[in-house]
């Protein structure tokens, strides 16, 4: 089965910083994978890199089979144009720390832009799968609801509720909860979870241990710009063999 995503080698660096410094690993069908490791070590980066919202300076990556970003000729690349990239973008949903939800629109026109807009869907069939959609994140009853009058933990399985809608193979995570108040991380958590036991591919970058050691097929703790480890959330979280995971776990458990 292709791999849903597949980094060979990557590299990537912001002027002189090298933030990512030869990244491989491979998510495959149905995997939930969970990137941890100390602010700064190239999590979000990475995350970017797999959207394309980064250029890799170096290495392969692929999501679906497809090169991001590149088509290759031979054994020349050439850079997708925006029009190109937006189309490959369309099948990653991504959710940022920052619930960045239209301010303008309710939550249920939030969660139909994309598939109306972009996607060019009918409204009514896009309106009653939004509908849908809020009823899987527990939000039913709130599709009247503006940005502003929900909390975080509801705009947050709104963003999430609105990357759905677009049908995603695959879907990123950036640390989904970190901005949120400590009793309102265990709904969005719960939402996560039931996606990844539906069956999505997921990436997510996260402090929450539980759930990494509950959800996760695998961990990937990364430190520097490398992966210093990676296996199941037993082996990199339960045992650590890395005096550099046993730190950051120490610090974050
Ligand atoms: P993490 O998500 O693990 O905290 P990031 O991927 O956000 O780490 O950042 C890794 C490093 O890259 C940091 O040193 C950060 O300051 C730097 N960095 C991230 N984005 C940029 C950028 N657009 N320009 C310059 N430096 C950046
Ligand atoms: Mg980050």
């Amino acid at each position: 089965m292709t791999p849903v995503v597949q980094a060979q080698g990557i590299h990537k660096r912001f002027g002189r910083l090298e933030v990512l410094r030869g990244i491989d690993f491979e998510v495959r069908p149905k995997e939930v994978a969970c990137l941890i490791g100390p602010s700064g070590s190239g999590k979000s980066t990475l995350l970017r890199c797999i959207n394309h919202l980064e250029k890799i300076d170096a290495g392969r990556l692929y999501v679906d089979g497809h090169l991001v970003g590149y088509r290759q000729r031979g054994d020349k690349l050439y850079e997708l144009r925006e029009n190109e990239i937006a189309e490959q973008r369309r099948d990653i949903g991504m959710v940022f720390q920052r619930f960045n939800l239209f301010p303008h629109m309710t939550a249920l026109e939030n969660v139909m832009e994309a598939p109306v807009r972009v996607r060019r869907e009918n409204k009514s069939q896009a309106r009653e799968r939004a509908l849908e959609l809020l009823d899987r994140v527990g939000l039913a009853d709130k599709e009247r609801t503006y940005p502003a009058q929900l909390s975080g933990g509801q705009q947050q399985r709104v963003a999430i509720a609105r990357a759905l809608a677009m049908r995603p193979k695959l879907m990123l995570f950036d640390e989904p909860t970190s901005a949120l108040d400590p009793e309102l991380v265990g709904d969005v958590l719960g939402v996560m979870r039931q996606l990844a036991s539906d069956g999505m591919t997921m990436v997510v970058v996260t402090h929450e241990m539980q759930f990494a050691r509950e959800v996760a097929d695998k961990v990937m703790f990364m430190d520097g710009g490398v992966v210093v480890e990676a296996g199941t959330p037993e082996e990199v979280i339960g045992h650590p063999a890395h005096e550099r995971t046993r730190a950051f776990l120490a610090r974050v458990l």
